[in-house]
């Protein structure tokens, strides 16, 4: 067997452990005869699963079964751009957008089909390399919710606060972010993530809402499927959910505690962020970070190089070097390094050896 280091921006990398239970169980699951692929999601099995699965997510989010129910959506993270602002816009009501990158760019867009909208701030003419102040957010009156986007997965920023936007709720995309660093999570009311970043495959968005705006969701929408409520009320059992994702998804919520949840986890984060920081700031100008030193993504890291042939010879070098997924979005270039809670720090210490020598040879 030979496992690379793999900085693909998603879907990303997998705990090997995690990766391994899949694979021991994966004929024969805990004795039942047969794999998880091949269960009805009605079955008791299944259903233990999909229930400990949503109890540990909110175990490792530190947030209580009293407040918040969770989800397990289909259609990504980018279904959800449309469902926000169907459930909870209503027609004589604005909700607030906070732009800073592609994707809250798309979720504007979606929520602009549906109803009135506000941008209280955008970071755009920086080339999202900066996150607004908490001064620099301009809501409007009484705004029907705040949507933000913690984490920037293409440019690679990330909010360093969480805003305060009074009464209004808030809404938060953190699909690249979440349980990757300690945050007081019981100061959003909804949540969503896309799993194939942090929390497991493809095929299944996490989605952590209080139940208290389950209550304030509009009864006009054109389907049950795009109904918050319903899918609650069905313990996400309304359809036919990605089973076999949310199966992942569950041992990797087991990891996360194993590891000593996210706190601990969040340290680690910080290293190996902080190690490739430090690569970039050391290499007198070689390396050039994009985002603002305040707004650096603990995610996902970006920069360039001198030009683009270095660039092609950095990713090109790299992948010799068991190092993979390094190239950057096509919008914004160069290299992007995307270390979420699966790398292992010893990844981000090969990188950064790989990436001062790359430097000394180059520059
Ligand atoms: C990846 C990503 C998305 C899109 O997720 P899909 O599941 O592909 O729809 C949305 N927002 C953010 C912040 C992302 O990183």
């Amino acid at each position: 067997m030979s496992r690379v280091y793999n900085f693909n921006p998603g879907p990303s990398a997998l705990p090997l452990d995690v990766l391994q239970t899949v694979q021991r169980e994966l004929l024969d699951y805990r004795g039942t005869g047969i794999s998880v692929m091949e269960m009805s999601h009605r079955s008791s099995q299944f259903e233990q699963i999909n229930g400990q699965a949503e109890t540990l997510v909110l175990e490792n989010a530190g947030l209580s079964g009293n407040d918040y129910r969770v989800l397990f959506l289909q259609g990504g993270a980018s279904l959800q751009f449309s469902m926000i602002p169907l459930n909870f816009l209503p027609p004589q009501s604005v909700a607030d957008y906070v732009v800073t990158g592609s994707f809250a760019e798309k979720a504007h867009k979606e929520a602009q089909k549906i109803g009135r909208i506000h941008v209280a701030a955008t970071t755009k003419e920086s080339n999202y390399s900066t996150i607004p102040r908490q001064d620099e957010l301009q809501f409007s009156e009484k705004p029907a919710y705040v949507h933000i986007t913690s984490n920037n997965t293409i440019y690679g920023i990330q909010w360093p606060y969480i805003p305060d936007c009074g009464d209004a709720p808030l809404v938060v995309d953190m699909s690249s972010d979440i349980l990757s660093r300690e945050l007081d999570m019981s100061r959003f009311d909804l949540i969503y993530a896309g799993a194939q970043k942090n929390m497991g495959p493809s095929g299944v968005t996490a989605v952590i809402i209080r139940k208290s705006l389950l209550e304030k969701q509009r009864d006009d929408l054109p389907s049950a499927m795009l109904s918050y409520k319903i899918h609650a009320d069905a313990d996400s059992l309304y359809n036919t959910p990605c089973t076999f994702g949310i199966y992942i998804i569950w041992l990797i919520m087991q990891w996360v505690k194993d590891m000593g949840g996210v706190k601990v986890l969040g340290d680690i984060n910080k290293q190996k962020a902080d190690l490739v920081y430090g690569s970039i700031d050391a290499s007198s100008g070689f390396y050039r970070g994009h985002a603002a030193k305040e707004a650096r993504s603990g995610m996902n890291i970006t920069f360039r190089l001198p030009d683009e042939r270095l660039e092609k010879k950095f990713v090109e070098e790299a992948t010799k070097a068991e190092m993979i997924g390094l190239k950057g979005h096509r919008s914004v270039g160069g290299i992007r390094a995307s270390i979420y809670n699966a790398m292992p720090l010893e990844g981000c210490q090969a990188l950064v050896s790989f990436m001062d020598d790359f430097a000394r040879r180059n520059g």
